[in-house]
């Protein structure tokens, strides 16, 4: 256990660094992890029998740098009992100013996808492996997903959906700890947090590379008819 006047004196500097613009932290993702567990508040994890219980728990949460430059948390949209989940990696500028996910343009493209098969917005619950937006939309780092972990493993356990689908590169491999590529592991059942997994491409590289929309149009079929079809 690090010294508390310690574990001040780090929180005050990565606080500092994040004013200045500083995200980025050398080290492995395993010195990462053990030092985003040991600035994480110790408060005991509470008594989470709904989403808001969850919602209350993050609270206006300091547990990363990601705070320092966010204007609003985006916690996630949906109904609490959707058979699907959808999981990207971080806000972005517009989910950033309106606290909501998937709202720019990539969130269209989300919603015509869903159309295409069937399905709807108010049907399937979505959220992000960090809840804050990284700056410039870089990657959100392992430290980063490590602090915010917590609040998605409690999301995933209300919800229990019946199947997840891990929306690009940096939330495939965050929820599925592994450092394969997107286009190896798009389109193949996985498992995480108990629950079938399916990666895609995230709907933001599928508006820039529009050819690779049949694939992920496929894969959403895919979604559909569940991992033992
Ligand atoms: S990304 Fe998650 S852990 Fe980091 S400050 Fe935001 S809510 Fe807290």
């Amino acid at each position: 256990m690090a010294d508390p006047r310690q574990l001040a004196a780090l929180r005050g500097n990565l606080a500092c660094r994040s004013r200045l613009g500083l995200t980025q932290i050398e080290g492995s993702r395993g010195e990462m992890d053990q030092l985003m567990a040991e600035i994480m508040p110790a408060s005991p994890k509470p008594s989470l029998g709904s989403l808001s219980d969850v919602r209350g728990w993050l609270g206006e949460c300091t547990r990363c740098p990601l705070s320092g430059q966010r204007n609003k948390i985006v916690f996630g949209a949906g109904p609490e009992d959707a058979r699907i989940m959808f999981i990207g990696e971080g806000p972005g500028q517009r989910e950033d100013r309106q606290g909501l996910p998937f709202v720019g343009p990539a969130g269209q493209l989300l919603d015509a996808m869903l159309a295409a098969v069937g399905m709807q917005r108010s049907q399937v619950y979505i959220t992000n492996i960090v809840k804050c937006r990284p700056p410039g939309n870089r990657d959100p780092q392992p430290g980063e997903v490590a602090a915010c972990r917590p609040f998605l493993e409690a999301q995933v356990k209300l919800i229990a959906p019946t199947a997840i689908c891990a929306l690009g590169r940096p939330a495939s491999q965050a929820l599925l700890a592994t450092d394969a590529p997107i286009g190896r592991l798009r389109g193949s059942w996985a498992e995480a947090l108990g629950v079938p997994v399916l990666p895609t491409y995230h709907p933001a590289y599928l508006l820039r590379n529009p050819e690779a929309k049949a694939m992920a149009y496929n894969d959403l079929k895919a979604l559909v008819r569940g991992p033992a079809n």
